[in-house]
């Protein structure tokens, strides 16, 4: 942390905020200026900086306090430097291979998950997903099909072996989830459920976290620092669009995350293009984007019949669009080097 002091800071005021930060267990480095002072102070790990920060804000004569160290420890760089992997039973995000994770928005029936399951297997993808509980912005839409959509999920990965993804949304649902997924979901809506993200950091499932609709690259991984902090390390990002000022598409999908979050951080990151866009003609391209932009893997809505979809359906790529995107991305993937 360095510490401005205001150009008329008198010896003595300066010497108060020494005097504090050598209290708060920091080691102080001063360069006292011509103009003004300014103050090093390190080497004081368990101190939570930002609360500190405030505290020398306050006293006075101080003009700032600003931090140095990132406000994440366990999801930074600088904690680990090498790519973290995940590992679903056979299935490894953030390794050398890029993952397709695929299906409906949401389980309506049986068969329609089935038909799908076993189309985008056959298509190549190796993660099934499809919601049971699914947050809606309105009360009235298709609220999921709770507990009887997580069986028909388990009983997908049964006839596939396709491990399954799928969101829990609060708390007291996180036993039951668990019994039946693979891989945990928290929803953009759900990336500052604070509660949430330290009961998901006790389990031994991995996360994925998507990013909040309005939320900084910072603070997506202060989420994710949440879930780490708990002892969960099983943790990979997933950026789904954000908001801004556009309306033709439904979110603004920021394939530039996926750079920032490869500066910043160790954890995988996947793209989710049909939250990202919400339209289906947008999708494959944006398959393609995310691969070749260095992401670790896709999560895409794809559905039998996305007219009669009940949630998502104009962003729901069909089952032949799915089969040609997996034909496509095979011949870029080979072109750069991945494995699909
Ligand atoms: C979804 O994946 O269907 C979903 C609801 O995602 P998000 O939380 O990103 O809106
Ligand atoms: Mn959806």
């Amino acid at each position: 942390m360095i510490i401005v002091m205001q150009a008329e800071a008198t010896a003595a005021q300066i010497s108060e905020v020494e005097g504090a930060l050598q209290t708060w267990g920091y080691e102080i480095h001063p360069i006292y200026g011509v103009e003004r002072t300014v103050i090093a102070a390190v080497g004081a790990p368990t101190q939570d900086e930002a609360r500190v920060s405030e505290q020398v804000e306050s006293l006075p004569a101080v003009e700032r306090a600003v931090l140095i160290l990132k406000p994440y420890r366990f999801a930074s760089k600088e904690y680990r430097p090498e790519k973290s992997v995940v590992k679903v039973g056979d299935v490894v995000i953030g390794g050398e291979g890029f993952v397709m994770m695929a299906g409906p928005c949401t389980v309506e029936s049986e068969e329609q998950l089935m038909e799908t399951a076993r189309a985008v297997k056959a298509a190549g993808a190796t993660v099934l997903r499809g919601g049971a509980y699914k947050p809606s912005t309105s009360p009235y839409s298709f609220q999921g099909m709770g507990e009887d959509g997580l069986k028909l999920l388990a009983q997908a990965r049964e006839e596939t072996g396709l491990p399954v993804i799928t969101e829990v949304m609060h708390v007291g649902n996180i036993d039951l989830v668990c019994k039946y997924a693979d891989i945990l979901q928290i929803g953009t809506r759900n990336m500052q459920n604070y509660d949430l993200l330290i009961e998901v950091g006790k389990v031994k499932k991995p996360v994925m976290l998507k990013r909040g609709m309005s939320s900084k690259i910072e603070e997506w991984l202060q989420a994710a620092e949440y879930i780490i902090k708990g002892g969960n390390e099983a943790v990979m990002l997933c950026e789904r669009g954000v908001r801004t000022f556009e309306t033709y598409t439904r979110n603004t999908l920021d394939i530039s995350a996926v750079l920032a979050v490869r500066e910043l951080s160790h954890l995988p990151i996947v793209v989710d293009p049909s939250q990202g866009t919400g339209k289906s003609s947008m999708v494959p391209a944006m398959c393609k984007a995310a691969l070749v932009v260095g992401a670790d893997g896709l999560l895409v809505e794809v559905h039998p019949n996305p007219e009669k979809a009940l949630k998502d359906g104009a962003q729901s790529i069909t089952i032949p669009a799915f089969q040609t995107l997996m034909q496509e991305m095979a011949v870029i993937a080979s072109a750069i080097g991945k494995k699909l």
